[in-house]
């Protein structure tokens, strides 16, 4: 009974959109207007994906780039979604993550931004990028710490073909909700100290995840990166 069953998939995508709205809704209705929230979008499916759309979100965050290459062509009508790459980089890709992303969140090192600048000249494509940061020591995560950081100031600087434009972290795991906030505050403490400085252009904070992002806000993000709450 083939009719029978297209009914009981359509019904169950049904229930699975009507969910992806009602988390999204759940998560807006709090939001600061001075906040973006970018539907984490890696492990979900093109017709979840849509059910956000769906709801309004138009910021998307993938960490591979032939995932989202392949999400960006079936969503090809979808021309107004504004695309985030997330996760780590990898030098066979770093031409294809800056011609089809709007942001790069996670340049975490010297060599990157140095190559992101070569590329930005030869593709013409100059995205959003957020300098990914630590303000924890965590074996496990990518970015620079803060003095690490100021020692590569001046070369960051000299990239003059890109669009520097905030600072992105990712919390060590295990933490609880107030040593969250505190770190959280020292990245926010971090990117006004490079303001004033004379870096003005450093004004967005790309942190808080699905477990932490109330926390995040309360600190001031700007953008907050939320997949499982919305899609699992
Ligand atoms: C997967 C991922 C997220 C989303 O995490 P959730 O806990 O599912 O909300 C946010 N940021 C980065 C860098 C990620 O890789």
């Amino acid at each position: 009974m083939p009719e029978a069953e297209d009914r009981e998939i359509s019904n169950i995508s049904d229930r699975s959109s009507t969910k992806v709205i009602d988390r999204i809704a759940q998560i807006t209705k709090d939001l600061p207007s001075t906040v973006k929230l970018v539907a984490v979008s890696k492990y979900a499916n093109i017709s979840a994906i849509r059910a956000a759309y769906a709801a309004g979100i138009r910021d998307f965050g993938e960490s591979r780039v032939q995932d989202a290459t392949q999400k960006q062509q079936e969503l090809k009508e979808l021309d107004d979604i504004c695309w985030h790459f997330i996760g780590s980089l990898q030098s066979n890709k770093a031409k294809s993550a800056i011609q089809r992303f709007d942001w790069i969140h996670s340049v975490d090192r010297l060599g990157w931004v140095q190559q992101l600048d070569r590329l930005a000249i030869e593709t013409g494509k100059s995205p959003q990028l957020c300098l990914q940061v630590k303000m924890a020591p965590d074996p496990n995560k990518a970015g620079w710490d803060e003095y690490e950081l100021m020692q590569d100031l001046d070369a960051i600087q000299q990239c003059q073909n890109l669009n520097i434009v905030g600072l992105m972290t990712i919390l060590p795991i295990g933490l609880d909700r107030n040593q969250a906030y505190d770190l959280f505050v020292k990245a926010a403490n971090l990117a006004e100290k490079l303001r004033s400085q004379g870096w003005s252009s450093l004004q967005q904070l790309s942190m808080g995840m699905s477990g932490d992002y109330d926390m995040a806000i309360k600190a001031g993000a700007t953008l907050i990166r939320v997949g499982s709450k919305i899609f699992n």
